[in-house]
């Protein structure tokens, strides 16, 4: 089991010194405005506490995919625009990353003055993590700051190969996740509960064998539900499956019945007669799915059974929706869920990427503990591997 104790922002002496703070501010975009500010917003406490403390800060990030080119459709700038409305401060923005533009800048800016270079990915250098990219990267700074959870997965080089050149520690997006997530899986409060949902059972083959070893109960919803159903003998009509998978899913079930782990999978299902919003739709038991039907969502008996097991729970990991929540017709499943996490009063811990866009578009997200700004990332934490953004900041 992975542990982190890092240093953070906290720990360091921050006045007069230039800190490199690489933040996740892969905004969605349309036309060119931003949609969603949520990422520069949950920035905003790193950045005013080294800019309050003295420092003078370079903010760094990647923006979608430029694949190592310059394409102006991914530029920073919007980012830098909304950046100086929140703080309410001048922000020096850099038409390049390593070139004449950034340096000379960097070189002038002040302490408590907050400037950010243009994309990291319009290198190709920096997925590469390549050596002397970083060292350009890191010579423009004094500190290195990580506070992009959601590239912490990633060995590039302004998440990773810059903390092997300076003092690097964790800002204060990357603590709240380490201390969490990190607490939840070392010394989770009783009954620990996982519910994992979602499409495929490959996306999340680590995570449910790593959590076998530390929940009471696994709750198993979503298209992944239907390969463990059929891996029991169940007919599951024209559901996702991953066939291949049929063999593992048997062997996840037997580590969850050794281990001692209550493992649910759905008695009743809420199945349709087509991949689609408007289907003819019903509820059907699970080991009776006929040939033209799918299930898209859970039934009401399993909503009741999941439900009374998520009720007791003292911590709740949950990665991906109970069926096809982004319908109407198959919300249901998630909704009641979500509500019976929330009545738990449960440690709740939510992955990233689509069940936190789930627990929003539903409504719950204040309520929940902590919802994680890494979809992959936070994946891989309850994976157990190694984050490297994270492995090379400085222990404490
Ligand atoms: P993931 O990214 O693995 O968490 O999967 C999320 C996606 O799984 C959502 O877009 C859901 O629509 C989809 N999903 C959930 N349940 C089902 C199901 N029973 N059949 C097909 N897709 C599903």
């Amino acid at each position: 089991m992975i542990s982190y104790n890092k240093k953070t922002i906290e720990d360091i002496d921050v006045a007069g010194k230039k800190c490199l703070v690489r933040c996740d501010f892969n905004v969605p975009l349309k036309d060119g405005v931003i949609s969603d500010d949520k990422r520069i917003r949950e920035s905003l406490p790193t950045l005013k506490y080294l800019l309050n403390g003295g420092a003078a800060v370079i903010a760094c990030s990647h923006l979608g995919r430029p694949k190592g080119e310059f394409k102006p459709e991914f530029s920073l700038m919007p980012v830098a625009e909304r950046l100086a409305k929140l703080l309410d401060i001048e922000v020096v923005f850099a038409k390049d990353v390593i070139g004449e533009d950034a340096k000379s800048k960097a070189s002038m800016l002040k302490p408590r003055q907050l400037m950010l270079l243009e994309n990291v990915r319009y290198h190709k250098q920096e997925e590469k993590n390549d050596p002397e990219f970083c060292k350009e990267l890191a010579s423009m700074a004094d500190i290195y700051v990580n506070d992009a959870f959601g590239t912490a997965h990633r060995a590039h080089a302004s998440t990773t190969g810059v903390a092997k050149i300076l003092p690097a520690v964790c800002g204060f997006l990357i603590k709240k996740e380490i201390e969490i997530m990190g607490k939840a899986l070392q010394e989770p409060k009783r009954p620990f509960v996982a519910i994992l949902g979602g499409a495929k059972v490959s996306d999340k083959i680590g995570v449910i064998s790593n959590l076998l070893d530390k929940v009471d109960t696994l709750i198993i919803g979503g298209g992944m539900a239907y390969t463990f159903m059929k891996s029991r003998g169940f007919k599951i009509g024209n559901s996702l499956c991953e066939e291949d998978k049929l063999g593992l899913a048997k062997e996840l079930s037997a580590k969850a019945d050794t281990n001692n782990v209550k493992m649910l999978i759905p008695v009743d299902n809420h199945v349709g007669d087509a991949y689609k919003p408007d289907c003819f739709h019903e509820i059907i038991y699970s080991d009776d799915i006929p040939d033209n039907f799918m299930g898209l969502d859970i039934g009401p008996q399993t909503i009741e059974v999941y439900c009374k097991a998520i009720r007791q729970a003292g911590t709740v990991v949950w990665n991906g929706p109970m069926g096809v929540c982004e319908w109407e017709a198959f919300e249901n499943g998630t909704l009641a869920v979500a509500n019976a996490v929330v009545e738990s009063g449960a440690i709740s811990i939510i992955g990233g990427g689509d069940s936190a866009a789930a627990i929003e578009k539903l409504g719950f997200a204040d309520k929940m503990t902590h919802i994680s700004t890494g979809g992959g990332a936070s994946l891989e934490f309850l994976e157990g591997l190694e984050l490297p953004g994270i492995a090379a900041l400085i222990d404490k």
